[in-house]
Protein backbone atom coordinates (compact mmCIF):
# COMPACT_ATOMS: atom_id res chain seq x y z
CA UNK A 1 0.00 0.00 0.00
CA UNK A 2 1.24 3.26 -0.66
CA UNK A 3 2.09 5.75 1.70
CA UNK A 4 0.23 8.14 0.29
CA UNK A 5 -3.92 7.32 0.49
CA UNK A 6 -4.67 5.06 -1.92
CA UNK A 7 -7.82 7.01 -2.52
CA UNK A 8 -6.01 10.00 -3.67
CA UNK A 9 -6.95 11.29 -7.65
CA UNK A 10 -4.94 10.02 -10.12
CA UNK A 11 -1.49 11.74 -10.52
CA UNK A 12 -1.68 14.70 -13.04
CA UNK A 13 1.60 15.51 -12.99
CA UNK A 14 2.31 14.13 -16.51
CA UNK A 15 -0.06 16.59 -17.76
CA UNK A 16 1.89 19.71 -17.25
CA UNK A 17 5.49 18.69 -18.31
CA UNK A 18 6.70 19.74 -21.56
CA UNK A 19 6.59 17.27 -24.68
CA UNK A 20 10.57 17.66 -24.71
CA UNK A 21 10.66 15.87 -21.54
CA UNK A 22 8.53 12.78 -23.12
CA UNK A 23 11.32 13.14 -25.38
CA UNK A 24 14.24 12.64 -23.06
CA UNK A 25 11.86 9.40 -21.30
CA UNK A 26 11.57 7.57 -24.50
CA UNK A 27 15.03 8.46 -25.60
CA UNK A 28 16.37 6.84 -22.42
CA UNK A 29 14.45 4.36 -22.86
CA UNK A 30 15.43 3.03 -26.16
CA UNK A 31 19.36 3.85 -25.36
CA UNK A 32 18.87 1.53 -22.78
CA UNK A 33 17.63 -1.13 -25.02
CA UNK A 34 20.30 -0.44 -27.69
CA UNK A 35 23.08 -1.41 -24.62
CA UNK A 36 20.59 -4.25 -22.73
CA UNK A 37 17.71 -5.02 -23.68
CA UNK A 38 17.08 -8.74 -24.91
CA UNK A 39 16.83 -8.98 -29.18
CA UNK A 40 17.48 -12.57 -29.33
CA UNK A 41 14.15 -13.88 -27.77
CA UNK A 42 12.24 -16.67 -30.11
CA UNK A 43 9.32 -14.22 -31.06
CA UNK A 44 12.13 -11.33 -31.68
CA UNK A 45 13.53 -13.68 -34.75
CA UNK A 46 11.93 -12.67 -38.26
CA UNK A 47 9.25 -10.84 -36.46
CA UNK A 48 5.65 -11.57 -37.86
CA UNK A 49 1.95 -10.54 -36.77
CA UNK A 50 1.00 -13.88 -35.63
CA UNK A 51 4.74 -14.18 -33.20
CA UNK A 52 4.04 -11.24 -31.99
CA UNK A 53 0.44 -12.37 -31.10
CA UNK A 54 1.01 -15.67 -30.20
CA UNK A 55 3.56 -14.55 -27.67
CA UNK A 56 2.30 -11.93 -26.02
CA UNK A 57 -0.94 -13.80 -25.33
CA UNK A 58 1.40 -16.28 -23.73
CA UNK A 59 2.99 -13.33 -21.85
CA UNK A 60 0.08 -12.25 -20.37
CA UNK A 61 0.27 -13.52 -16.61
CA UNK A 62 3.56 -15.68 -17.40
CA UNK A 63 6.90 -15.43 -17.74
CA UNK A 64 9.46 -15.28 -20.35
CA UNK A 65 11.60 -18.04 -19.36
CA UNK A 66 8.35 -20.29 -18.84
CA UNK A 67 6.80 -18.74 -22.38
CA UNK A 68 9.59 -20.13 -24.58
CA UNK A 69 8.97 -23.58 -24.66
CA UNK A 70 5.18 -23.17 -25.09
CA UNK A 71 6.19 -20.42 -27.93
CA UNK A 72 8.25 -23.01 -29.71
CA UNK A 73 5.85 -25.95 -29.20
CA UNK A 74 2.81 -24.04 -30.80
CA UNK A 75 5.46 -22.63 -33.51
CA UNK A 76 6.58 -25.91 -34.72
CA UNK A 77 2.67 -27.63 -34.24
CA UNK A 78 1.45 -24.09 -35.81
CA UNK A 79 3.70 -22.29 -38.46
CA UNK A 80 1.01 -20.13 -39.55
CA UNK A 81 -2.19 -18.81 -38.72
CA UNK A 82 -3.66 -21.20 -41.26
CA UNK A 83 -2.24 -24.34 -38.93
CA UNK A 84 -3.82 -22.77 -36.16
CA UNK A 85 -7.16 -22.27 -37.40
CA UNK A 86 -7.55 -25.75 -38.79
CA UNK A 87 -6.37 -27.64 -35.71
CA UNK A 88 -8.59 -29.62 -33.44
CA UNK A 89 -9.36 -26.78 -29.82
CA UNK A 90 -7.90 -30.99 -28.50
CA UNK A 91 -4.81 -30.14 -29.46
CA UNK A 92 -4.72 -26.36 -28.92
CA UNK A 93 -5.46 -26.49 -25.30
CA UNK A 94 -3.12 -29.77 -25.06
CA UNK A 95 -0.60 -27.46 -26.11
CA UNK A 96 -1.78 -24.45 -23.69
CA UNK A 97 -2.38 -27.14 -20.48
CA UNK A 98 -0.32 -25.94 -17.65
CA UNK A 99 -0.22 -22.15 -19.20
CA UNK A 100 -3.45 -21.67 -17.35
CA UNK A 101 -6.20 -18.69 -18.64
CA UNK A 102 -7.60 -21.51 -20.48
CA UNK A 103 -10.32 -18.94 -22.16
CA UNK A 104 -7.34 -17.01 -23.72
CA UNK A 105 -6.41 -20.30 -25.76
CA UNK A 106 -9.94 -20.86 -26.62
CA UNK A 107 -10.09 -17.24 -28.19
CA UNK A 108 -6.76 -17.71 -29.62
CA UNK A 109 -8.50 -20.38 -31.72
CA UNK A 110 -11.14 -18.24 -32.56
CA UNK A 111 -9.31 -15.67 -33.79
CA UNK A 112 -6.88 -17.70 -35.70
CA UNK A 113 -10.06 -19.20 -37.55
CA UNK A 114 -11.29 -14.96 -38.16
CA UNK A 115 -8.44 -13.92 -39.61
CA UNK A 116 -7.67 -17.21 -41.39
CA UNK A 117 -10.76 -17.05 -43.28
CA UNK A 118 -12.30 -12.96 -43.18
CA UNK A 119 -8.39 -11.62 -43.89
CA UNK A 120 -7.04 -14.23 -46.01
CA UNK A 121 -4.18 -15.06 -42.99
CA UNK A 122 -3.41 -11.22 -42.61
CA UNK A 123 -4.24 -9.52 -39.56
CA UNK A 124 -6.04 -6.11 -39.59
CA UNK A 125 -3.14 -3.46 -40.46
CA UNK A 126 -4.81 -0.91 -37.26
CA UNK A 127 -5.50 -0.94 -33.93
CA UNK A 128 -8.88 -0.64 -33.89
CA UNK A 129 -9.25 -3.41 -36.49
CA UNK A 130 -7.03 -5.85 -34.52
CA UNK A 131 -9.30 -5.19 -31.40
CA UNK A 132 -12.31 -6.15 -33.28
CA UNK A 133 -10.88 -10.04 -33.22
CA UNK A 134 -11.86 -12.30 -30.49
CA UNK A 135 -9.43 -12.21 -27.61
CA UNK A 136 -7.09 -8.66 -28.56
CA UNK A 137 -7.39 -6.18 -26.29
CA UNK A 138 -5.69 -2.93 -26.47
CA UNK A 139 -2.37 -3.35 -25.57
CA UNK A 140 -2.46 -6.48 -27.28
CA UNK A 141 -3.41 -5.00 -30.44
CA UNK A 142 -1.06 -2.42 -29.61
CA UNK A 143 1.77 -4.11 -29.39
CA UNK A 144 0.97 -6.16 -32.65
CA UNK A 145 0.85 -2.63 -34.33
CA UNK A 146 4.03 -1.13 -33.14
CA UNK A 147 6.57 -3.90 -32.98
CA UNK A 148 5.35 -5.79 -36.27
CA UNK A 149 4.03 -3.01 -38.50
CA UNK A 150 5.82 -0.35 -37.32
CA UNK A 151 2.57 1.65 -36.28
CA UNK A 152 2.87 4.05 -33.92
CA UNK A 153 0.56 2.68 -30.89
CA UNK A 154 1.01 2.55 -27.52
CA UNK A 155 0.53 -0.60 -25.13
CA UNK A 156 0.02 -0.99 -21.70
CA UNK A 157 0.70 -4.51 -20.24
CA UNK A 158 1.72 -5.58 -16.69
CA UNK A 159 5.46 -4.27 -16.97
CA UNK A 160 4.82 -0.72 -18.77
CA UNK A 161 2.15 -0.42 -15.54
CA UNK A 162 4.47 -0.83 -13.25
CA UNK A 163 7.11 1.54 -14.85
CA UNK A 164 4.97 4.08 -15.27
CA UNK A 165 3.11 4.07 -12.10
CA UNK A 166 6.34 4.11 -9.99
CA UNK A 167 8.02 6.50 -12.50
CA UNK A 168 4.88 9.01 -11.83
CA UNK A 169 4.12 7.98 -8.44
CA UNK A 170 1.01 7.13 -9.78
CA UNK A 171 -1.97 6.31 -7.03
CA UNK A 172 -4.80 4.13 -6.86
CA UNK A 173 -5.08 0.51 -7.97
CA UNK A 174 -4.35 0.53 -12.03
CA UNK A 175 -7.30 -1.96 -12.20
CA UNK A 176 -10.02 0.73 -11.86
CA UNK A 177 -11.15 2.93 -14.75
CA UNK A 178 -9.95 6.19 -13.71
CA UNK A 179 -6.65 5.59 -13.21
CA UNK A 180 -6.63 3.08 -15.96
CA UNK A 181 -7.30 6.47 -18.27
CA UNK A 182 -4.48 8.09 -17.16
CA UNK A 183 -2.06 5.48 -17.51
CA UNK A 184 -3.35 5.01 -21.16
CA UNK A 185 -3.00 8.72 -21.74
CA UNK A 186 0.61 9.04 -20.01
CA UNK A 187 1.39 5.97 -22.35
CA UNK A 188 0.11 7.33 -25.77
CA UNK A 189 2.14 10.67 -25.13
CA UNK A 190 5.07 9.14 -24.31
CA UNK A 191 5.34 6.41 -27.37
CA UNK A 192 7.23 8.14 -29.69
CA UNK A 193 6.75 8.51 -33.55
CA UNK A 194 10.08 6.98 -34.67
CA UNK A 195 11.63 3.15 -33.89
CA UNK A 196 8.00 2.65 -31.61
CA UNK A 197 8.80 -1.18 -32.34
CA UNK A 198 11.86 -1.02 -30.59
CA UNK A 199 10.55 1.44 -27.27
CA UNK A 200 7.43 -1.05 -27.15
CA UNK A 201 9.59 -3.93 -26.88
CA UNK A 202 12.20 -1.80 -24.32
CA UNK A 203 9.46 -0.69 -22.25
CA UNK A 204 8.02 -4.37 -21.96
CA UNK A 205 11.95 -5.88 -21.71
CA UNK A 206 12.39 -2.89 -18.77
CA UNK A 207 9.45 -3.82 -16.85
CA UNK A 208 10.31 -7.75 -16.83
CA UNK A 209 13.69 -7.18 -15.94
CA UNK A 210 15.15 -3.73 -14.25
CA UNK A 211 12.09 -2.33 -12.82
CA UNK A 212 10.73 -5.51 -11.62
CA UNK A 213 8.25 -6.19 -9.04
CA UNK A 214 9.99 -7.20 -6.10
CA UNK A 215 13.37 -6.08 -6.82
CA UNK A 216 13.92 -2.55 -8.67
CA UNK A 217 17.31 -2.08 -9.39
CA UNK A 218 17.04 1.69 -9.43
CA UNK A 219 20.81 2.48 -9.15
CA UNK A 220 21.21 0.97 -12.96
CA UNK A 221 17.65 2.86 -14.31
CA UNK A 222 18.03 5.31 -16.88
CA UNK A 223 14.61 6.30 -15.60
CA UNK A 224 16.66 6.93 -11.77
CA UNK A 225 17.17 10.67 -12.36
CA UNK A 226 12.86 11.83 -12.73
CA UNK A 227 11.70 8.71 -11.06
CA UNK A 228 9.33 10.49 -8.54
CA UNK A 229 8.86 6.90 -6.63
CA UNK A 230 12.60 6.39 -6.51
CA UNK A 231 13.13 9.84 -5.48
CA UNK A 232 10.37 9.16 -2.56
CA UNK A 233 12.30 6.14 -2.06
CA UNK A 234 9.29 4.01 -1.76
CA UNK A 235 9.22 2.22 -5.83
CA UNK A 236 7.65 -1.25 -4.30
CA UNK A 237 4.94 0.91 -3.33
CA UNK A 238 3.76 1.45 -6.93
CA UNK A 239 1.67 0.52 -8.41
CA UNK A 240 -1.13 0.06 -5.70
CA UNK A 241 -2.35 -2.85 -4.57
CA UNK A 242 -6.04 -4.05 -5.36
CA UNK A 243 -7.75 -3.88 -2.49
CA UNK A 244 -8.30 -6.74 -0.60
CA UNK A 245 -11.24 -8.70 -0.30
CA UNK A 246 -11.41 -12.32 0.89
CA UNK A 247 -12.17 -15.47 -2.11
CA UNK A 248 -14.96 -17.04 -1.56
CA UNK A 249 -14.12 -20.55 -0.94
CA UNK A 250 -15.77 -23.87 -2.77
CA UNK A 251 -15.51 -27.37 -1.89
CA UNK A 252 -15.97 -30.33 -4.80
CA UNK A 253 -15.27 -33.82 -5.45
CA UNK A 254 -13.48 -35.43 -8.66
CA UNK A 255 -14.67 -38.62 -9.08
CA UNK A 256 -11.67 -40.81 -10.70
CA UNK A 257 -13.31 -43.99 -12.46
CA UNK A 258 -10.88 -46.34 -13.00
CA UNK A 259 -11.58 -49.53 -15.24
CA UNK A 260 -10.08 -52.54 -14.64
CA UNK A 261 -7.16 -52.11 -17.43
CA UNK A 262 -5.97 -48.65 -14.92
CA UNK A 263 -7.89 -46.53 -17.71
CA UNK A 264 -9.60 -43.72 -16.28
CA UNK A 265 -12.75 -41.97 -17.56
CA UNK A 266 -12.59 -38.08 -18.46
CA UNK A 267 -15.28 -35.91 -19.80
CA UNK A 268 -15.09 -32.61 -21.86
CA UNK A 269 -16.16 -29.31 -20.02
CA UNK A 270 -18.79 -27.46 -21.43
CA UNK A 271 -16.78 -24.45 -23.38
CA UNK A 272 -18.53 -21.88 -20.89
CA UNK A 273 -17.07 -21.54 -16.99
CA UNK A 274 -14.00 -22.80 -15.62
CA UNK A 275 -11.57 -25.07 -17.33
CA UNK A 276 -13.81 -24.43 -20.42
CA UNK A 277 -13.31 -27.23 -23.51
CA UNK A 278 -11.03 -28.68 -21.08
CA UNK A 279 -10.88 -32.65 -20.02
CA UNK A 280 -11.89 -33.22 -16.45
CA UNK A 281 -13.32 -35.99 -14.05
CA UNK A 282 -16.93 -35.66 -13.45
CA UNK A 283 -17.29 -33.43 -10.29
CA UNK A 284 -19.35 -33.96 -7.20
CA UNK A 285 -20.84 -31.95 -4.72
CA UNK A 286 -19.75 -32.34 -1.10
CA UNK A 287 -22.55 -33.90 0.28
CA UNK A 288 -23.31 -37.03 -1.97
CA UNK A 289 -21.53 -40.04 -1.08
CA UNK A 290 -19.53 -40.54 -4.60
CA UNK A 291 -19.42 -44.63 -4.08
CA UNK A 292 -23.45 -44.73 -3.69
CA UNK A 293 -24.17 -42.25 -6.44
CA UNK A 294 -22.18 -43.83 -8.61
CA UNK A 295 -23.65 -47.20 -8.13
CA UNK A 296 -26.73 -45.47 -8.55
CA UNK A 297 -25.80 -45.00 -11.95
CA UNK A 298 -23.55 -47.90 -13.04
CA UNK A 299 -25.30 -50.41 -10.07
CA UNK A 300 -22.55 -53.07 -8.42
CA UNK A 301 -19.34 -52.25 -11.07
CA UNK A 302 -18.40 -49.54 -8.78
CA UNK A 303 -16.88 -51.55 -6.08
CA UNK A 304 -14.39 -49.99 -4.11
CA UNK A 305 -13.75 -45.91 -2.91
CA UNK A 306 -10.33 -44.63 -2.36
CA UNK A 307 -10.46 -40.95 -0.58
CA UNK A 308 -7.24 -38.80 -1.35
CA UNK A 309 -5.52 -36.01 0.29
CA UNK A 310 -7.76 -32.52 -0.75
CA UNK A 311 -5.76 -29.45 -1.72
CA UNK A 312 -6.62 -25.88 -3.17
CA UNK A 313 -6.74 -24.76 -6.24
CA UNK A 314 -6.90 -21.27 -6.50
CA UNK A 315 -8.70 -18.86 -9.51
CA UNK A 316 -8.62 -14.97 -9.41
CA UNK A 317 -11.99 -14.97 -8.06
CA UNK A 318 -12.18 -18.44 -5.82
CA UNK A 319 -10.30 -21.01 -4.01
CA UNK A 320 -11.54 -23.91 -4.80
CA UNK A 321 -10.87 -27.12 -2.71
CA UNK A 322 -10.58 -30.40 -4.48
CA UNK A 323 -11.57 -33.49 -2.62
CA UNK A 324 -10.07 -36.45 -5.15
CA UNK A 325 -12.05 -40.06 -4.93
CA UNK A 326 -10.83 -42.72 -6.52
CA UNK A 327 -13.52 -45.32 -7.23
CA UNK A 328 -12.61 -48.51 -8.64
CA UNK A 329 -15.24 -50.35 -11.13
CA UNK A 330 -15.36 -54.12 -11.78
CA UNK A 331 -15.99 -53.41 -15.84
CA UNK A 332 -16.07 -50.41 -17.87
CA UNK A 333 -19.78 -49.31 -18.38
CA UNK A 334 -21.58 -48.10 -21.44
CA UNK A 335 -21.59 -44.42 -21.99
CA UNK A 336 -22.71 -42.23 -18.58
CA UNK A 337 -24.15 -39.12 -19.18
CA UNK A 338 -24.10 -36.89 -21.80
CA UNK A 339 -20.78 -34.93 -22.22
CA UNK A 340 -17.91 -36.36 -24.57
CA UNK A 341 -15.79 -38.60 -22.99
CA UNK A 342 -12.71 -40.67 -23.16
CA UNK A 343 -11.21 -43.60 -21.22
CA UNK A 344 -7.88 -41.78 -20.42
CA UNK A 345 -4.45 -44.53 -20.62
CA UNK A 346 -2.41 -42.54 -17.68
CA UNK A 347 0.68 -44.96 -19.10
CA UNK A 348 0.27 -43.86 -22.74
CA UNK A 349 -1.11 -39.97 -22.47
CA UNK A 350 -3.46 -38.70 -24.91
CA UNK A 351 -3.19 -35.68 -26.45
CA UNK A 352 -6.07 -33.39 -24.91
CA UNK A 353 -6.45 -30.23 -22.95
CA UNK A 354 -6.09 -30.63 -19.27
CA UNK A 355 -6.65 -28.78 -16.12
CA UNK A 356 -3.63 -27.92 -14.12
CA UNK A 357 -5.03 -30.02 -11.23
CA UNK A 358 -6.14 -32.72 -13.51
CA UNK A 359 -3.19 -32.94 -14.78
CA UNK A 360 -1.45 -33.75 -11.20
CA UNK A 361 -3.87 -36.18 -10.55
CA UNK A 362 -3.90 -38.33 -13.71
CA UNK A 363 0.11 -38.14 -13.28
CA UNK A 364 -0.44 -39.17 -9.17
CA UNK A 365 -2.32 -42.42 -11.08
CA UNK A 366 -0.01 -42.91 -13.16
CA UNK A 367 2.58 -43.15 -10.48
CA UNK A 368 0.50 -45.46 -8.14
CA UNK A 369 0.00 -48.03 -11.08
CA UNK A 370 3.88 -48.58 -11.58
S1 LIG B 1 14.14 4.28 -11.03
FE1 LIG B 1 13.54 2.38 -10.06
S2 LIG B 1 11.36 2.55 -9.73
FE2 LIG B 1 11.93 4.15 -11.16
S3 LIG B 1 11.55 3.24 -13.16
FE3 LIG B 1 13.69 2.86 -12.67
S4 LIG B 1 13.75 0.85 -11.68
FE4 LIG B 1 11.63 1.58 -11.70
Amino acid sequence: MSSASKNAPPNKEFLNQKPSNQKLFSQAVLNWYDEHGRKHLPWQQDITPYKVWISEVMLQQTQVATVIPYFERFMQEFPSVHDLANAEQDKVLHLWTGLGYYARARNLHACAKKVSTDFGGNFPESVEGLTELPGIGRSTAGAIASISMGINAAILDGNVKRVLCRYYAVEGWPGTTSVQKELWLIAERLTPSERCNDYTQAMMDMGATLCTRSKPQCGVCPLAPDCKSHAQGNPKDYPNSKPKKDKPEKHIQLIMLQDPEGHILLEQRPQQGIWGGLWSFPELAMKEDALKRTQALMGDLATEQQNWPSFRHTFSHYHLHINPVLIQLSKRPDSIGESAQHWYNPQKPSELGLAAPVKTLLNSIRLAQM
